[in-house]
């Protein structure tokens, strides 16, 4: 086939839209809607300058989400004095798995001259994951354990190294999944939660004081494109799947989905659409009753701000060390 735009040989073709591209329209696509989600999300505020410039910190695992949007990040704003970027990545004591992913994560970060800081759980929680897998003192999947962690380090490292907003790699099919869960779960809380946690746009958001905002610019973009964008430009990337990964009802989602795009192009789009909007509503909904914003205050072992007084991440790491 040949791409619509140009006539040259197509690269890829998207179901979803009827779209046949080459591979300099596909790339051109790709950044144009991360360009155009940080527009609307309103990501770069008008009050940035050059001499007070907004600062953003963007999870980078090494897999190929989070290096593509480091890498369209920087080509469409390492220019503009209003943006610094810092890259985070976190090691969870995976071994081989993880040295690998920041073997890429140190190359990508030197291509584009971007600060990149990595901090493990081993030095920061006195834990390693391959450990709690093995001792499993809670009996539960190692992402849950993994998950809880690594959301207390991004967080508290985001703040640390003065971040406005903390960037991740979530893409089409990620979000769609999460939105699907919420809806099976009944989670309507959640999905209130979620507009003003990453997916709201900033100026409709209420952003909560204690915790640096988050946002997921590449979110527009089906992962299969994503996996296209970086096997075309050749970007340092690691694919390989945690030898830990246990979410099997994720699983099942992302399956299902796939299943459903086959026979119904589109209907991830649709599902962010419909989704996005509703989370909106509800988010304005649970704030009139006062239930968005629970009252936090900082863990007794550690200061992280936590609901109850020991906060989860303190709790498994002394089960793990009791265990
Ligand atoms: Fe951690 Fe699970 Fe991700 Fe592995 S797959 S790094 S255990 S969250």
């Amino acid at each position: 086939m040949n791409c619509d735009r140009c006539g040259a040989d197509a690269v890829m073709h998207a179901a979803y839209s009827g779209a046949h591209l080459c591979e300099s329209h596909f790339r051109e696509s790709v950044e144009r809607r991360v360009r155009r989600r940080v527009r609307e999300d309103d990501l770069l505020p008008d009050d940035a300058t050059p001499e007070d410039p907004e600062r953003w910190v963007i999870g980078l695992s090494g897999g190929k989400d989070s290096v593509v949007l480091a890498t369209i990040l920087d080509e469409t704003f390492a220019e503009d004095p209003r943006v610094e970027m810092v890259a985070l990545s976190i090691h969870e004591g995976i071994e081989g798995y993880r040295d690998e992913s920041l073997a890429a994560c140190e190359e990508l970060t030197a291509d584009l001259e971007m600060r990149h800081e990595v901090v493990g759980y081993e030095d920061e929680l006195g834990v390693r994951m391959d450990d709690v897998v093995e001792d499993d003192p809670e009996n539960m999947a190692a992402c849950a354990y993994c998950g809880v962690f690594r959301r207390d380090l991004l967080e508290t490292y985001a703040e640390d190294l003065g971040a406005d907003k903390l960037l991740t790699g979530h893409n089409l099919d990620d979000e769609a999944q999460t939105a699907l869960m919420n809806f099976l779960e009944g989670d309507v809380a959640q999905m209130a939660k979620h507009f003003d946690a990453s997916i709201g746009p900033f100026p409709d958001r209420r952003e909560s004081e204690h915790f640096v905002p988050r946002a997921k610019p590449l979110r527009d973009v089906p992962e299969k494109e994503v996996a296209l964008y970086c096997h075309l430009r050749d970007l340092p990337s690691h694919m390989a799947e945690c030898p830990h990964a246990s979410e099997a009802y994720r699983g099942e989602i992302q399956q299902l989905l796939l299943d459903m795009e086959e026979r119904h192009p589109g209907v991830r789009h649709s599902i962010m659409a419909g989704y996005e909007e509703l989370s909106g509503v509800l988010a304005g909904e649970y704030r009139e009753d006062g239930d968005n914003s629970p009252d936090l205050s900082p863990c007794e072992r550690c200061g992280s701000k936590t609901a109850r007084n020991v906060c989860r991440k303190c709790e498994l790491v002394a089960a793990i060390d009791t265990g």
